[in-house]
C-alpha cells in the first residue's frame, strides 16, 4: 500500500502524521481521503479502530488549510457529531494533533463538565467543533453556535447514536444545518433507521467498506470460557496471575458489575479502574488516563462508556458478562487488536448466557473456540467465603462455649 504522501495531503499534514509515527494509510484512509478531498459525501462503514478519524479529518484539515476561511464569531466551519464525550475528546485531540502547524482551532464540547468555557470557545468561532447531540443543542438554543459558514458536517457512529437514543437530537441538529454541505456518514452497522437517515443526508456518496457488517476483526483470537457465574471473580482472577497480560479491558453488563470486579481486582492486587456513567468526568478520565498510560493493568467498561475509548495497546478483551445485543460483541472485541496489533478476546459464559453465546454465533457466522482448559471449566459453583466460614464460627462459638463454662466451674469450686 501506498504512504501518506501519494495522497497529496498538505507538507504540515504529512510532518504531523510523520511525529505521529504514522506511514501507511489504513484502508479506509487510502480509500477516504481522495475522495473527501475531491469534496464527495461518503458513507463509511467502519468500526473504532480502522483509523476512520483521520480517514475524515486530514482531508478537511487539508483543504482548509489551502481555503483559509476567516471564522465569524459563533460560527462552525465542520461540525462533527459523536455519541459519547470520550469520543468528541478522542477525536479533537486527534484533529488538534494533525493541524497543529496550522492555524485551525478546534474544540470538544459535551454534557457534564461546565457551560461557560465552552460558550467561550464558541464566542470566537471555530473551524472544527467536536460535539455530542444533547450538550450541543443547549448551546445552539441559547444562540451560541451558528451554521451560516457551515461547509462540512460529520455524523459518526451513527448506529450508536441510534443505539443510545440520540437519533431525535441528532435530527433535531441536521434540521438546522445548511442544505448545501459536503457530508460523511459513519456507522459500523447499518440498522433500517440509519439507511434511511444516510438516504435522504447524502448526496450521491461514495461507499467506503473495511469490515463487513457483522464481522469480527480476523487478527483477534477469540475463545469462550464455560463458566460458573460464581467462579467468573476467580477465572479473571488466574488469567491475570500471567504477569506477560499487560493492557486488559473487561466488558461488564452493568455499572455496579463493573464497581464489583474492581473491588475484586483490586484486593488481588490488580490495578484496575472502572469507566461507566456513575462515575464523574474526572474520574473517567483519571481511569482512562491511567490505562493509557498502562500505570493500570485493567479497565472495567461498560458497553455504552467503552464506546470510542480509544488505546492502542488493549492486547486482551475480557467479556465477563456476554452483551445482551450480539453487535456489541464485534464493538468490544474491537478494542483489541487496533493499529496492526494482534489482540485475544475472551469470554465468559454462564448457563444463563447460553442464548446469548447463540445469538453472537450467529451475528458472526463463527463458532467461537470453546477453552476447555482454562482451571474453571466444569467446575462446580464457587461456595462464597460467608458459607464457608460458617463451621469455623460454629467451632469458635463452641470453644467459648467451653471457657465459659470451665470458668463457671472453677468459680463454683472456689465457692
Ligand atoms: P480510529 O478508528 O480513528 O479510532 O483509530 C484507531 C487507532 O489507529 C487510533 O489510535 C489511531 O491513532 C491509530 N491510527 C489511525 N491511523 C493510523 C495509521 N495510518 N497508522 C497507524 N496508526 C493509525
Amino acid at each position: 500500500m501506498s504512504d501518506f504522501s501519494s495522497l497529496n495531503l498538505h507538507p504540515s499534514i504529512l510532518s504531523a502524521l510523520t511525529k505521529k509515527g504514522y506511514t501507511t494509510p489504513t484502508p479506509i484512509q487510502a480509500q477516504a481521503i481522495p475522495h473527501v478531498i475531491e469534496g464527495r459525501d461518503i458513507l463509511g462503514i467502519a468500526q473504532t479502530g480502522t483509523g476512520k478519524t483521520a480517514a475524515f479529518s486530514l482531508p478537511i484539515i487539508h483543504r482548509m488549510a489551502i481555503a483559509k476561511v476567516k471564522i465569524k464569531p459563533a460560527r462552525v466551519q465542520c461540525l462533527i457529531l459523536t455519541p459519547t464525550r470520550e469520543l468528541a475528546q478522542q477525536i479533537e485531540d486527534n484533529i488538534s494533533t494533525y493541524a497543529k502547524q496550522l492555524k485551525i482551532s478546534s474544540k470538544a464540547i459535551f454534557g457534564g463538565v461546565g457551560y461557560r468555557p465552552q460558550v467561550q470557545a464558541m464566542s470566537k468561532g471555530l473551524n472544527f467543533l467536536v460535539a455530542t447531540p444533547g450538550r450541543l443543542l443547549d448551546l445552539m438554543d441559547d444562540g451560541h453556535v451558528l451554521f451560516e459558514q457551515l461547509e462540512y458536517f460529520i455524523l459518526d457512529e451513527a448506529d450508536r447514536m441510534l443505539d443510545m437514543g440520540f437519533l431525535r437530537d441528532v435530527k433535531k441538529v441536521i434540521k438546522n444545518l445548511p442544505p448545501k454541505k459536503q457530508t460523511l456518514l459513519f456507522s459500523a452497522t447499518m440498522p433500517k433507521d440509519i439507511a434511511a437517515l444516510s438516504k435522504e443526508l447524502l448526496h450521491d456518496p461514495i461507499r467506503v467498506e473495511v469490515t463487513p457488517e457483522s464481522s469480527t476483526v480476523e487478527k483477534i483470537s477469540q475463545s469462550v470460557c464455560m463458566v460458573e457465574k460464581s467462579n467468573k471473580p476467580l477465572l479473571l482472577k488466574s488469567i491475570l496471575d500471567d504477569k506477560e497480560i499487560k493492557s486488559v479491558l473487561v466488558f461488564t453488563r452493568t455499572k455496579h458489575g463493573a464497581d464489583r470486579v474492581v473491588k475484586h481486582l483490586d484486593r488481588n492486587g490488580v490495578t484496575a479502574a472502572a469507566i461507566h456513567g456513575n462515575k464523574s468526568q474526572g474520574a473517567r478520565e483519571r481511569a482512562l488516563n491511567g490505562f493509557r498510560a498502562q500505570k493500570l493493568r485493567v479497565l472495567v467498561a461498560t458497553d455504552i462508556a467503552a464506546r470510542g475509548i480509544d488505546v492502542n495497546h488493549v492486547s486482551h478483551v475480557i467479556n465477563y458478562h456476554l452483551p445482551d445485543d450480539p453487535k456489541s460483541y464485534v464493538h468490544r472485541i474491537g478494542r483489541t487488536a487496533r493499529a496492526g496489533r494482534e489482540g485475544r478476546a475472551i469470554s465468559f459464559c454462564d448457563n444463563d448466557e447460553l442464548k446469548l453465546l447463540k445469538g453472537i454465533e450467529k451475528t458472526i457466522q463463527t463458532k467461537l473456540f470453546v477453552d476447555t482448559e482454562h482451571e474453571y471449566h466444569g467446575v462446580a459453583p464457587h461456595i462464597s467465603k460467608q458459607v464457608q466460614n460458617k463451621p469455623k464460627t460454629k467451632h469458635i462459638h463452641n470453644q467459648k462455649k467451653k471457657v465459659q463454662k470451665k470458668k463457671m466451674q472453677s468459680r463454683n469450686v472456689k465457692r
